[in-house]
C-alpha cells in the first residue's frame, strides 16, 4: 500500500493522484520525476461549476421549454418532483455525453482543464456515470470549498481534473 506524501491518506498502486487532496504522487516518487500532468486548482474547479450550472439551467430550460411546446402540457399538473427529475436527467446527459466524449464539460473548454483517472488514464464510461451521478449527493460543490482541489465526486469515481 502507499500513501501520499502530502496528506498520507492511502493511495491506489497504480494511481498518478492522491484521490483525497490531488497531490501528484508521480511527481514526487524518486527517478520518475512525472509532472506531466497538473492538477487543477479549486478556483478553476470553481468557475468550472458555474459555467457548466449555467449552460445546464440555459440547456435544461430550453429542452423543457421544447418538452411543453411540444407535448402541450401547459395545465399546470406537472409536480415539482418532475421538474426536478427533469433537471436531473439534464444535468446527468449533459455532464455524461461531455466528458465521454470530449473528456470535459463546457466549464473545463473554458478552463482548459480534463478529467483524467486517478492513474493517468481516459475516463471510462463507468467513471464518469459515477462522477456525474455523483454530483448529486446533497453539499457536493461544498466538497470544493477546503484546501484541497479534490470533489467528492471526484474520489468517488477515482477521477481528477487536470491542467490541459
Ligand atoms: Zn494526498
Amino acid at each position: 500500500m502507499k500513501y501520499c506524501s502530502n496528506c498520507g491518506e492511502k493511495t491506489g498502486g497504480k494511481a498518478k493522484f492522491c484521490g483525497y487532496c490531488g497531490y501528484n504522487i508521480a511527481s514526487s516518487e524518486e527517478g520518475k520525476g512525472t509532472t506531466e500532468f497538473v492538477i487543477a486548482s479549486s478556483s478553476k474547479r470553481l468557475l468550472n461549476l458555474l459555467v457548466d450550472y449555467t449552460v445546464g439551467a440555459l440547456g435544461g430550460g430550453f429542452l423543457v421549454g421544447l418538452l411543453l411546446a411540444t407535448i402541450g402540457l401547459v395545465s399546470g399538473n406537472e409536480t415539482d418532483e418532475f421538474w426536478t427529475f427533469v433537471g436531473c436527467i439534464v444535468i446527468l446527459a449533459y455532464y455524461v455525453s461531455f466528458e465521454v466524449i470530449w473528456g470535459k464539460s463546457l466549464g473545463k473548454m473554458v478552463t482548459k482543464t480534463r478529467v483524467l483517472m486517478q492513474d493517468g488514464s481516459k475516463p471510462t464510461l463507468k467513471a464518469i456515470i459515477i462522477r456525474s451521478l455523483s454530483r448529486f449527493i446533497p453539499f457536493d460543490a461544498f466538497s470544493f470549498f477546503g484546501n484541497k482541489p479534490v470533489g467528492w465526486h471526484d474520489s468517488i469515481s477515482k477521477t481528477v481534473v487536470v491542467e490541459d
